[in-house]
C-alpha cells in the first residue's frame, strides 16, 4: 500500500466471504453496525457455495439420478444406458445452481448495505486492516471478525504437481470422466465424490489409512454405506497409504501399501482440510492459535483479542456450513451487545452419499467413552412401509436417550434422504423433549420421519 491510498472506517470488517463471514456481516448489518466483508474473489459464498457443498451437492443430485434410473429395473422400468454430456452439466452446475446462488447472496448484501471489498486482508494491529491487491485500502474498524475458512490438506510428503492429481476444488470442475479414478481418503469428500465419479463411468479405487470408512462415524451407520460403496467401486483398500504418487506418461503410479502399484487415469486426495489463518497477521492482534492453526475461540466466537472474534472452519472442528453461520450470527449479536451464545447442544452432521448419514448430539461411542449410560432405541427400515414402497430399505434410525428421564440426548440416521430427516432429531435434542415426546407426536404415515416415532415408542413398551 503507498501513501494516500483509501482509508476507511467501519464498525466491523469481516474477513472472508464464507458461510459464516457472510452471515456475521448480514446479521451486523440488521443491528445497525456498519459493515464491510473483505474476500480475495470479491463475492459472497466462499469455498461452500463455489467449491464445497453446493456443486458436490448438485452433482451427487445427478449421481442419485443415475442410481434411481439402475433401481428402477427392479420393478420393470428400463430407462436404457444413460449418456452424460459433461458441458450441459457443468455449465448447469456453475450457472444455474451456483451462479444463481451467487447472485443473490450479492443483492441481499446490496440490500442491507453490506460492502463487499476484492483483495486479501492482513491485519496490520488490533484495529486496522491493510486490503491488497485490486482494491487496495486501509480498513479501520471496531471489531473485526475472521471468516477465512479451511482448504484441503495436501498428502503430506507426496506433493506431486500434476494436474492429474485433484483435490476436491479440481475434482468439482468435472475436467473429465477418468476411466481409473483413485480416491485418496474415506471420509466425508472421497465418499462423497467417489459416489459421483463412480455414477459417471468411473471405475473408482478407494484408499483409506483408517479400519473403516468415515473414522469415528457410529459403525452401525456405516455399514449400509459400506455394503453400497462395495457394490459402486472397483476396490476399496481400507488400512492402506499411498506411499509413492508419480506421473508416468499420460498416466499416475501409485504404491497402494502392501496392494503393490497400480496406474490410473486420475488422483482425488480427500485427506481433511487446514485452516486458513497463515499469512492474515493474526500474529499483530492479541488473537491465539493452536498447533493446527485454528483460531482459539470462546462460545461467544471472541478470540483472546477484545476487538477481534473469529467464525467457521477458521475456529475447528466441526468444519460445517451451518456450523459456521450459527457462530457468525452469534459474533454479529455478541458485538451489538446482545446476549447471544454459541451453545447448541446438537450440531447436525450429514454425509451426503447414497445412502445418506446424518447424526447429532450425544453418540452411543462418545457415551462410553464418557462411561455416560444411556439407553439406545432403534428402528430397522426394514419395518418401514415408506422405505418398503421407495425400494430402500437400506435403513437404521437411532435415538441415544437418557436412561433415567428418557431425554434424546443423541441420534443416528442412515437411509435414504438421512440429510433431511435429522432435523428433527436436533430440534428433539435443542429443545429437551424424551423419547415419549417424539412417541406421543403425530407422524405422517406412510414416512420416513415415522421411524424416529417409532424408535422412541420401542423404548416405551
Ligand atoms: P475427512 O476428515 O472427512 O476424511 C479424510 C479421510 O482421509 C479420513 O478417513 C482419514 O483417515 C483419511 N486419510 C488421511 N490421510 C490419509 C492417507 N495418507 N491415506 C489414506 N487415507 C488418509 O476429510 P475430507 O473428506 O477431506 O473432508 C474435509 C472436511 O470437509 C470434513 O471433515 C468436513 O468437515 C468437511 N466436509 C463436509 C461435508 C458435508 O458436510 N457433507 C462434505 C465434504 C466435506
Amino acid at each position: 500500500m503507498v501513501m494516500g491510498d483509501l482509508v476507511q472506517e467501519v464498525d466491523v470488517v469481516v474477513l472472508g466471504g464464507g458461510p459464516g463471514g457472510y452471515s456475521a456481516a448480514f446479521r451486523c448489518a440488521e443491528l445497525g453496525l456498519e459493515t464491510i466483508v473483505v474476500d480475495a474473489d470479491k463475492k459472497l459464498g466462499g469455498a461452500c457455495l463455489f467449491e464445497g457443498c453446493i456443486p458436490s451437492k448438485a452433482l451427487l443430485h445427478v449421481a442419485g439420478l443415475l442410481s434411481e434410473a439402475e433401481r428402477a429395473r427392479e420393478f420393470g422400468v428400463d430407462f436404457g444406458a444413460p449418456r452424460v454430456d459433461l458441458d450441459p452439466l457443468r455449465k448447469w452446475k456453475t450457472e444455474r445452481v451456483v451462479g444463481r446462488l451467487a447472485r443473490g447472496l450479492a443483492s441481499v448484501a446490496k440490500a442491507k448495505g453490506v460492502e463487499v471489498v476484492g483483495g486479501r486482508g492482513v491485519f496490520e494491529d488490533s484495529r486496522a486492516l491493510r486490503v491488497e491487491g485490486d482494491e487496495p485500502q486501509k480498513i479501520v474498524f471496531k471489531h473485526a471478525i475472521v471468516a477465512t475458512g479451511s482448504a484441503p490438506a495436501p498428502l503430506p510428503g507426496l506433493d506431486v504437481a500434476s494436474e492429474r492429481v485433484m483435490d476436491s476444488t479440481a475434482a468439482l470442475d468435472l475436467p473429465d470422466i477418468p476411466a481409473e479414478l483413485l480416491v485418496i481418503g474415506g471420509g466425508y469428500i472421497g465418499l462423497e465424490l467417489g459416489q459421483v465419479y463412480a455414477a459417471l463411468g468411473s471405475r473408482v479405487t478407494l484408499v483409506e489409512m483408517t479400519d473403516g470408512l468415515l473414522p469415528g462415524v457410529d459403525r452401525e451407520l456405516v455399514q449400509p454405506l459400506a455394503r453400497r460403496c462395495e457394490k459402486l467401486f472397483a476396490a476399496i483398500h481400507l488400512r492402506t497409504k499411498v506411499t509413492d504418487v508419480r506421473e508416468a506418461g499420460d498416466a499416475i503410479e501409485a504404491t497402494l501399501g502392501d496392494h503393490g502399484r497400480a496406474r490410473f487415469d486420475r488422483v482425488l486426495v480427500a485427506v481433511g482440510r487446514r485452516a486458513q489463518t497463515d499469512a492474515i497477521g493474526l500474529d499483530r492482534t492479541k488473537a491465539a492459535r493452536d498447533a493446527r492453526g485454528f483460531v482459539a475461540i470462546d462460545d461467544r466466537c471472541r478470540t483472546a483479542d477484545p476487538r477481534v472474534y473469529a467464525v467457521g472452519d477458521a475456529t475447528g472442528e466441526p468444519m460445517l456450513a451451518h456450523r459456521a453461520m450459527r457462530q457468525g450470527k452469534v459474533a454479529a449479536e455478541v458485538i451489538a451487545g446482545r446476549p447471544s451464545a454459541f451453545d447448541n447442544a446438537a450440531v447436525p452432521a450429514v454425509v451426503f452419499t447414497d445412502p445418506e448419514i446424518a447424526w447429532c448430539g450425544l453418540s452411543e461411542s462418545e457415551a462410553a467413552r464418557e462411561k455416560r449410560p444411556v439407553k439406545v432405541a432403534k428402528f430397522q427400515w426394514a419395518a418401514s412401509g415408506r422405505a418398503a414402497t421407495l425400494g430402500r430399505t437400506d435403513g437404521l434410525t437411532k435415538l441415544i436417550l437418557d436412561p433415567d428421564s428418557g431425554r434424546v440426548l443423541g441420534a443416528g440416521i442412515v437411509g435414504a434422504g438421512a440429510g433431511e430427516l435429522i432435523a428433527e432429531a436436533a430440534l428433539a435434542i435443542e429443545s429437551a423433549m424424551t423419547a415419549e415426546d417424539l412417541a406421543l407426536t403425530i407422524h405422517t404415515h406412510p414416512t420416513l420421519s415415522e421411524t424416529w416415532m417409532e424408535a422412541a415408542e420401542s423404548l416405551l413398551r
